[in-house]
């Protein structure tokens, strides 16, 4: 089970004033068992790739293979239908507010199995279990998703994608603009989303996120990939050659700085701090 990426490059506004390529030749593979980051400085083309592994932007060139099913350039004409891929690899924007349109958080939460064709028996269990799933209780059901807080917007917002039962979760900075426990909290969740076999795509510029918790991270620089590999092999390439946006995390530069200097130093960055 996994996201194959082959050679995907996109571009915006092609043959326009406004060209702008926003992905160049991106090739990587996403296994569902991995929690997978994708770092680079803004603009570096994180969200674009990020949309393309649910179909919502379509390749220029290229091509996005989930689970053995293609996402292809568009062409004129074509009968496409993406809905399984969207219900296997759910995506979180960065603002969920953009994700939340109903006048209730029962109505948002049955919007996408309704969709799906799920019957309208069963719409009730899994609405309370994604909503247990983000730990809201039932008396939110009845709440306008507009009337609340930061975190409380991205968990039903992650409800929202969770009642499909995704097999991928892809999040583009789900911790921005959260305090200190709202994102430890949020953390909190995903890890345990993932530790109940659901496969994590994070999109961050948060790169203590990114090194405490990923199994691969995927470094992006002006479109292209500029580093592909485990959080030890990724931070060692950052400190010899770095890249620009990316500061690696304190403790991570002080054991790099150390073993130049022949002492033994672990290379982790402390996942216990941020649980
Ligand atoms: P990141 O998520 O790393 O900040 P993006 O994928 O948002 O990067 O952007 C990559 C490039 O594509 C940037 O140059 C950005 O300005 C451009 N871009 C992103 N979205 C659009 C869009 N909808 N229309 C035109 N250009 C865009």
């Amino acid at each position: 089970m996994s996201i194959v990426v082959e050679n995907l490059s996109h571009i915006y506004h092609e043959n326009t004033a406004l060209q702008t390529a926003a992905l160049e030749g991106v090739s990587l593979s996403i296994e569902r068992s991995h929690w997978t980051s994708f770092i680079g400085h803004t603009g570096s083309g994180k969200s674009t790739l990020a949309q393309h592994l649910n179909a919502i932007l379509r390749p220029t060139s290229g091509s996005v293979t989930v689970d053995g099913a293609a996402i292809l350039p568009e062409k004129k004409r074509e009968k496409t239908d993406f809905r399984e891929i969207r219900r296997k690899v759910g995506l979180i924007f960065q603002y969920p507010e953009q994700q939340l349109f109903e006048e209730t958080v029962r109505e948002e939460l049955a919007f996408a199995p309704r969709n799906w064709g799920v019957p309208e028996s069963r719409i009730g269990d899994l609405t309370a279990k994604a909503l247990r799933a983000v730990d809201l209780d039932d008396s939110y059901l009845e709440r306008n998703p507009f009337g609340l807080s930061g975190g409380e917007k991205r968990r039903v917002a992650i409800a929202s994608v969770l009642t499909c039962a995704p097999d991928y979760l892809v999040l583009d900075e789900p911790t921005a603009g959260l305090d200190e426990r709202g994102r430890a909290a949020l953390l909190k969740l995903l890890d345990r989303i993932h530790r109940e076999g659901t496969g994590i795509v994070l999109v961050t510029h948060d790169l203590e996120i990114a090194f405490s918790r990923s199994d691969r991270i995927l470094v992006l620089d002006h479109g292209r990939c500029a580093g592909l590999g485990t959080p030890d092999e990724i931070a060692i390439q950052l400190y010899r050659q770095p890249v620009s946006g990316l500061v690696l995390p304190e403790v991570m530069l002080t054991a790099l700085k150390l073993r130049e200097r022949g002492l033994r130093a672990p290379l982790t960055c402390d996942a216990e701090r941020l649980a």
